[in-house]
């Protein structure tokens, strides 16, 4: 179970920048919901605050009618997936599938379990033994989610997660997330500057301009900027 509430939430950076302004939306537990937007409009802001990595300087955040804001990242039970991977290079797949559960002191034989099976869903498991710079751009993705399957989270974050990859590769992962999301049947907030992976992946968009909302709506409602 996870609905998220984002209430009145504006973002002031230290410089004194606003980079978003005002949000508000209702997300529904096991929803697939993108934010699209031109670089720079407060996407990955937004997602950052959820997660727990940026301050919310203004409203609030409820997951599940808990309030968010003081939270630590650990505690939030959430996970994210980045553009880069931002995998360890010094560790293997295993290992770095494995290290945020080292980190919460969750049994070896529990670990071993959880990683065989999330690289059996993403068809890693001929790899675990590998360091990322022997992975292609598409198998490092992999361990990405991987990493963030293991853990379980009630929601799971996606910064423009395919935006490193070829085009072809990236319109066999946009198919591989959606069955990622039916299976896990957790809530999914994805992040995208590119228009046709919001209009075929999610359920409902969000567009976002200059850290505004501007629409939300599902795919088949929504009018985008040409
Ligand atoms: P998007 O993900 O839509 O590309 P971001 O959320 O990364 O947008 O950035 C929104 C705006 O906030 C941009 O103008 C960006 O330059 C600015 N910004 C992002 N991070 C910081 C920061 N740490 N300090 C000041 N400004 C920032
Ligand atoms: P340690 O903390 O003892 O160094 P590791 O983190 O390296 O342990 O490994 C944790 C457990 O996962 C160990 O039982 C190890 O045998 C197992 N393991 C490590 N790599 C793999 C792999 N590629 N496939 C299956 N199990 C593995």
């Amino acid at each position: 179970m996870a609905s998220l509430s984002l209430r009145n939430i504006t973002k002031t950076y230290a410089g004194g920048f606003t980079a978003v302004k005002d949000f508000n939306l209702e997300i529904e537990d096991k929803e697939f919901i993108i934010f699209v937007g031109p670089s720079g409009c407060g996407k990955s802001t937004t997602l950052r605050m959820i997660a727990g990595l940026e301050e919310i300087s203004e409203g609030e955040l409820y997951i599940d009618d808990q309030l968010m804001n003081d939270v630590v990242p650990k505690d939030r039970d959430i996970a994210m997936v980045f553009q880069n991977y931002a995998l360890y290079p010094h560790m293997t797949v295993f290992e770095n599938m494995a290290f945020g559960l080292k980190l919460r002191k969750v049994p070896k034989d529990e670990i071993k379990r959880k990683v065989t099976e999330a690289a059996q869903i993403l068809g890693i498991e001929h790899l675990l033994d590998r360091k990322p710079k022997a992975l292609s751009g598409g198998q490092r993705q992999r361990v990405a989610l991987g990493r963030a399957i293991v853990r379980n989270p009630k929601v799971f974050l996606m910064d423009e997660p395919l935006s490193n990859l070829d085009a072809k590769l990236r319109v066999q992962m946009r198919t591989e997330i959606g069955k990622l999301h039916k299976k896990l049947e957790t809530t999914f907030i994805y992040v995208t500057h590119d228009q046709t992976e919001a209009m075929t992946m999610g359920s409902r968009i969000v567009v976002m301009k200059d850290g505004i909302i501007q629409q939300v709506d599902t795919p088949s409602n929504l009018y985008l900027y040409p």
